[in-house]
């Protein structure tokens, strides 16, 4: 077999499909040109495995004894993600290690408990992420897993019961954040409990980090965080890697488990697409924020009044980038999500709090997040497309095939990454050398 020819050929056909789809799979982003220039630099074969060696009078950023030679350049880059990053989250103390969310848990589990601690975070029905339970790295962790109460009418945490588990449960860490999120959770409203039994918190803002670096969302170090812990390429459009804010007393810890504890070399060019990404923020991510969460409550809005079941309307369906619907008198969410797929919508089928872990395979809902269509420039008026396609796809059970049609039509106009450095290239181009 010619490989080099198959392996391009199906990077083709990735790049020549999803750019014909709405993708609104609420954990991911489309990166821009400039952030996609960086991932290709030469600081993807480099190694840079140090500590933090204090911080430059001069310039005030941060500088790092090495291990290895050849990093003067990455210094740099490194120095200003963590400082860029300090500024938009308000947080005393960053860290650019960890190569994945989970791997940013794992640091801030090892940094802030001992191996039979308690950790009390929302369960896998109630949106918690598997990286809070005992079958991931809570449990590697040694952690033994609690779940707060959850109002589900709500759709969030219940202060007043969680309150009473906290008491009777103490568990060094009240983890706050989902994978399943609309709105904001009670981080200083639980503080006073939090301070009564000496837990931490620690926020895992995965899905939310880009609402929050722009200032959109709650502010969880300004409530009383004590960590909080992020992806980087959910709504914060970067490369895939995760990354650790925390307060200054915590920072010596942090810094000396996400290196070596938890990882050796951190992806050096993801860390330079980051440092792209987080100045893009700056510059353009309030209104990219504020658009985003005004699409998903525009989406929620257009799909309710066709009929369909989007929950939470009584407080306006979110205040995040995701809406949450609920299919289960239309055959379910993974049958449905199939049929999007086929019309070229790609989301995700989800567990609602109503369902039980047996109907993993099925569950009851659709989890939809429109962070990148938002890149792409579309507003409320695209969302009101979009949910009359839903709405034939869920309700009136047209053949996905027709519905394909007008998807590709619409997101012909939607091509280039908005909210970003400008460039010449589409969102989707392939970038190729040869
Ligand atoms: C996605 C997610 C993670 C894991 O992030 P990765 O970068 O995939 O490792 C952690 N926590 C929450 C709440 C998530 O949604």
């Amino acid at each position: 077999m010619d490989y080099y020819k198959k392996v391009f050929n199906l990077i083709s056909k990735q790049h020549l499909w999803r750019g014909s789809c709405l993708n609104m799979i609420a954990s991911e982003n489309i990166t821009s040109t400039a952030v996609r220039e960086a991932i290709i630099s030469d600081f993807g074969h480099r190694y840079a495995e140090g500590v933090a060696g204090g911080v430059d009078e001069n310039t005030g950023l941060r500088v790092f004894d090495r291990y290895y030679q050849g990093t003067k350049y990455f210094d740099k880059i490194e120095a200003l993600a963590i400082k860029l990053s300090e500024e938009l989250f308000h947080a005393e103390h960053a860290n650019v290690v960890p190569i994945s969310g989970v791997v940013a848990n794992l640091v801030a589990y090892h940094a802030l408990s001992e191996r039979g601690d308690r950790i009390i975070a929302l369960g896998l029905l109630e949106g918690g992420h598997i990286s809070h339970c005992k079958i991931s790295a809570a449990g590697v962790m040694g952690l033994k897993d609690v779940s707060y109460a959850f109002n589900e009418r709500e759709m969030n945490i219940d202060v007043d019961k969680s309150k009473e588990i906290v008491r009777k449960e103490k568990p060094s860490i009240m983890l706050f954040g989902a994978s399943v999120y609309l709105f904001p959770h009670p981080v200083g409203e639980m503080l006073d409990v939090a301070r009564e039994i000496d837990a931490r918190i620690v926020y895992d803002g995965a899905h939310v980090a880009g609402l929050i670096a722009g200032g959109e969302f709650h502010d969880p170090i300004g409530e009383g965080a004590d960590v909080v812990t992020a992806s980087t390429h959910k709504t914060l459009p970067g490369p895939q890697g995760g990354i650790i804010l925390c307060r200054k007393e915590l920072a010596e810890k942090i810094d000396n488990t996400a290196f070596p504890a938890m990882t050796s070399n951190h992806h050096l060019h993801h860390v330079a697409g980051l440092l792209v990404a987080l100045a893009e923020m700056k510059k353009y991510g309030r209104e990219y924020a504020r658009q985003t969460i005004s699409n998903a409550k525009a989406l929620a809005q257009s799909m309710y009044e066709h009929g369909i079941h989007v929950l939470c309307e009584h407080k306006n369906f979110t205040e995040s980038h995701q809406i949450l619907v609920d299919v289960s008198d239309y055959g379910g969410g993974s049958e449905i999500a199939d049929r999007c797929e086929e019309a070229n919508i790609i989301l995700n089928k989800n567990l609602l709090p109503w369902d039980t872990l047996r109907d993993t395979g099925n569950p009851s809902g659709l989890r939809i997040g429109v962070q990148e269509l938002t890149r792409l420039g579309m507003k409320e008026s695209e969302m009101e497309n979009i949910a009359i396609y839903l709405k034939q796809l869920i309700i009136d059970r047209e053949k996905p095939e027709k519905v394909r049609e007008g998807v590709e039509e619409l997101k012909k106009e939607f091509n280039r990454v908005h909210y970003a450095f400008p460039s010449q290239r589409q969102a989707y181009d392939q970038i190729k050398f040869k």
